[in-house]
């Protein structure tokens, strides 16, 4: 063979074909070196070794054995291949099947030395092992008898051949270089970057391979930190416009609203006040339990930014929410001297009167529109402002930074940054906040308004289902309103998995015909949902029939009860927002929770959104059963470049976060390999 190195195309390696390197290719590995950087995602500890007799079943061992017999026979009732096989060693035999692999009769032969690596499993034939990995005995393993590697992979490549493709090559680990300087390495106390890659594959044992992870998921760590705090050294030197607390006029909306603010209410108001006083950037993010009231202070910075004349912006998810922002907004705003306009895809509102899109437009290019409020519409149009003076953005996990991005780019003063508030009722961990935004300030919203009842909340069995109804009826009698929340919008072949419009059917004209119903869902147009929105606002429906559509921030205090239908279909976080949904005032309200496919596993998830005390306990609980990535929905978009390193890596973290800092300190003569690749990583997010 002839020698390769790093750069060497896989398609010269021992054994790969045209059609193999195509398939590696699609996972995005060319060369020797992509090879040795696709890591695997989980282990499996095969490195005990043991004899037959003492083998006991159900934990992954290794024995060493020889094969005394081996053969196929057809399986008459599935028609597939069963291969049965007796592996001795000096205290015993044990018996081995594989499914649907014949050819296993060619390549293990009896007298063969064989390793047999696996879980042993016990029937009615004794104890056996099915499927286990094999390999022929010698001094270096990579299938068995070791810590194997397990792969992130698409069909038509097998573990077993990524395997001995990366054994083919792991000697060339050696020649990867080292980009932190010697000094950052041993104060950080990390592995060598060869070690760590060769270690990440075939480690020796686990102690070595938590080293080679820690050094992997630092790096990781570290490049997106640098990247990060890169940014933000840059924008240190961005200007935005200050802009003065209006104080008599915040006094006068304070004092016009139905309620006092609460503690946490003023303290977050107050910081948001004082940041945008100053000419850099506000970076705020508000953090508040559903139903916590974080409206209300984002209408009082945008009131305050109104009345500076610049302009602010408001944007929500759902066009749903966004009417709602608009509707509430310029109610609250209609003793001040602000015009309020609403912007989604289908609807233009300038001060409660419907524009053409060009009218609307034109009158926000000039500065005549106060207070833009609107979906991602606003950053989707070909839309400009006189000048946005802050930028306001409901439930920000759900937009990204390139959007804020682009939003920067549509005023037409290009000097000034606008200042930028996010909210959110979904906590977010400070690592969590510091891999995505570097360094944010955060205001917490924890206190509850006054006077609200915890919500009853409680898992109903289909027995109880007629009860359930029964104590709507009363509820609705006495002038509240519900919700009943599907999974799904038309009826499918899921069984038992219930539909918005077959649901809306049932209750409308079997279960409570004598109350008025409606329906929300994403399939609507959106003059239809506006309309369902608005005949339950004033209660001209009494029973809101809905998919996940109504999961975030919608508004309707009167509502009571939150009927969940297949709630095991529903994540926590959502359900958590679902029941958000009602005890948004003084009146007791309740949720019900129905399981459409009982199972414990998800009984014990939703019994935890019984248990919880508040949001942020029930993310802690979330993030054990379901990761992090699933709670954050960060798991594909958010963190491409994250391939080892999870967000709950906070210690490895908080590391990478120092390191950073003192990196970017590092003069960049000094230390020429670090800042290459500091720089490559920089180029690569400013593309221009
Ligand atoms: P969220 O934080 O989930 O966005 P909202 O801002 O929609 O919550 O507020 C929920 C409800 O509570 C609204 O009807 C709002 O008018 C009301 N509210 C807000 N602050 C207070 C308060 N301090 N006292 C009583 N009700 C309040
Ligand atoms: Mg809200």
């Amino acid at each position: 063979m002839p020698t390769i190195n790093l750069q060497t195309p896989v398609e010269d390696l021992t054994r790969v074909g045209k059609t193999i390197a195509t398939r590696l290719h699609t996972l995005g590995i060319q060369t020797a070196q992509d090879l040795l950087l696709y890591f695997p995602f989980r282990y499996v500890d095969y490195s005990k070794v043991t004899t037959i007799e003492h083998l006991v079943s159900g934990e992954p061992v290794t024995v060493r054995g020889v094969i005394e017999l081996i053969k196929n026979r057809r399986s008459f009732r599935r028609h597939t291949y069963v291969t049965e096989s007796l592996v001795r060693d000096h205290t015993g035999s044990v018996k081995i099947v594989w499914f649907n692999q014949p050819y296993l009769v060619k390549i293990l032969k009896p007298g063969d030395e064989v390793y047999i690596s696996g879980e042993l499993d016990g029937d009615k034939d004794g104890p056996q092992f099915i499927s286990p990995l094999y390999e022929k005995a010698k001094e270096e393993t990579i299938h068995t008898a070791r810590i194997i590697p397990i792969y992130p992979l698409t069909k038509n490549i097998s573990q077993k051949q990524l395997r001995f493709l990366i054994s083919q090559v792991i000697h060339l680990a050696q020649d990867i270089e080292e980009w932190l300087p010697e000094y950052l390495i041993k104060k950080y106390n990390l592995s060598a970057v060869f070690f760590a890659v060769q270690n990440i594959h075939f480690p020796q044992s686990n102690k070595v391979l938590d080293s080679a992870l820690y050094r992997l998921k630092f790096d990781e760590l570290l490049r997106q930190q640098v990247k990060v705090q890169y940014n933000k050294l840059q924008s240190a030197h961005l200007r935005a416009r200050s802009l003065a607390t209006k104080i008599e006029y915040v006094k006068k909306f304070v004092s016009s609203l139905p309620f006092t603010l609460t503690k946490d209410q003023k303290i977050a108001s107050w910081q948001i006040l004082q940041d945008m006083e100053k000419d850099i950037p506000m970076n705020r993010l508000m953090e508040g339990d559903v139903g916590s009231g974080k409206t209300v202070v984002a209408a009082i910075a945008a009131l305050n930014c109104a009345l500076n004349r610049g302009q602010a912006v408001f944007m929500a998810p759902t066009e749903v929410l966004a009417l709602q922002h608009y509707e509430k907004i310029s109610k609250l705003f209609k003793d001040f001297d602000v015009t309020v306009a609403l912007i989604t895809r289908t609807k233009k509102i300038i001060q409660g009167e419907s524009a053409t899109k060009a009218k609307a437009y034109k009158k926000i290019e000039q500065g005549e529109v106060d207070v833009v409020i609107g979906t991602h519409a606003i950053i989707a149009e070909d839309i400009r402002f006189k000048e946005i003076g802050l930028a306001i953005i409901d439930e920000q996990h759900r937009f990204g930074v390139e959007q804020r991005k682009l939003l920067i780019k549509k005023s037409h003063d290009i000097k000034c940054t606008p200042h930028f508030l996010s909210m959110t009722a979904t906590p977010i961990p400070r690592t969590l906040s510091l891999m995505l935004y570097g360094d944010l300030d955060i205001s917490i919203i924890r206190e509850m308004p006054s006077g609200r009842k915890k919500i009853i909340t409680k898992i109903v069995l289909p027995q109880e289902r007629r009860d359930a109804y029964e104590f709507i009826r009363e509820r609705v009698a006495h002038g509240e309103q519900v919700f009943v929340v599907c999974p799904l919008i038309d009826p499918t072949d899921a069984l038992g998995v219930r539909s918005v419009t077959e649901e809306y059917e049932k209750i409308q004209k079997e279960i409570f015909p004598e109350f008025r119903a409606g329906m929300l869902h994403g399939k609507m147009k959106p003059q239809a949902k506006e309309d369902a929105m608005n005949d339950f606002k004033v209660g001209e429906i009494q029973i809101m029939v809905a998919t996940s559509v109504i999961e975030v921030g919608v508004d309707i205090p009167n509502a009571t009860i939150m009927f969940i239908e297949g709630a095991e279909r529903f994540g926590l976080a959502q359900l958590y927002q679902f029941r958000g949904r009602v005890g948004r005032s003084d009146l007791q309200s309740y949720c019900f929770l129905f399981m459409t496919n009982f199972s414990e596993r998800a009984n014990q998830r939703l019994h935890a959104l019984l248990l919880a005390k508040d949001n942020f306990e029930l993310a802690k609980i979330d993030m054990e059963l379901r990761g992090p990535g699933d709670v954050y929905g960060v798991d594909q978009s958010g963190f491409p470049e994250f391939k080892l390193a999870k967000l709950t890596d906070v210690a490895i973290m908080q590391e990478a976060h120092r390191c950073a800092q003192e990196i970017l300190a590092l003069p960049q003569e000094k230390y020429p390999k670090l800042w290459s690749v500091i720089h490559e990583d920089i180029r690569s997010i400013h593309p221009e």
